[in-house]
């Protein structure tokens, strides 16, 4: 099949839009081995941290021009932010649980780019970038800060039992 994103490329330039926005595309390998270089180097946890703030700003800066252009509402923005991401290949997002008055959801992952590099890592959730990915997203619907969210891989599919990845998430209130 197909991309199922529209991808515009600039005849001049080179440059690749999609929805107006200037795209990349890369090898995952390539992205992978950076993000892991970077890991070593920085240790996880302190990377983690980093990740957290820097991919929630992107994903709230993506959202904000999302629900400029297309007029979608915040709930609207949030389900096509995970929409999107799965359809420029992360892997599968989908939306389990989503409470906004209780400020709380949960969302599954499947084939998850970091998990499908990784292999099987017992005792290793590979995927925490997409925790800032969430974050972000969460404090757009919710019109808070990305401070104000918590979110984790509660379990990842390199990591034993399970045949995906999730991610709970929630707002102090
Ligand atoms: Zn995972």
């Amino acid at each position: 099949m197909q991309p199922a994103v529209p991808i515009d490329v600039d005849e001049t330039s080179g440059i690749w839009r999609t929805d107006g926005l200037p795209m990349v595309y890369l090898p995952r390998h390539f992205l992978v081995n950076n993000h892991l270089a970077v890991e070593e180097a920085l240790g996880r946890e302190a990377y983690r941290a980093i990740l957290r703030a820097s991919t929630a700003k992107s994903a709230i800066e993506w959202c904000e021009a999302q629900l400029r252009g297309k007029g979608l509402g915040a709930e609207a923005t949030f389900r096509h932010y995970f929409q999107r991401l799965s359809q420029r290949g992360w892997g599968q997002f989908s939306i389990d649980a989503l409470d906004i008055a209780g400020r709380r959801g949960s969302i599954s992952l499947r084939n998850s780019i970091f998990a499908l590099e990784a292999g099987q890592r017992p005792g290793q959730r590979v995927c925490y970038m997409f925790e800032g990915f969430v974050t972000g997203a969460f404090s757009f619907l919710l019109g808070i800060a990305a401070t104000a969210v918590e979110c984790q891989e509660t379990f990842c599919a390199c990591d034993g039992p399970h045949d995906h990845c999730r991610f709970d998430f929630t707002a102090r209130p």
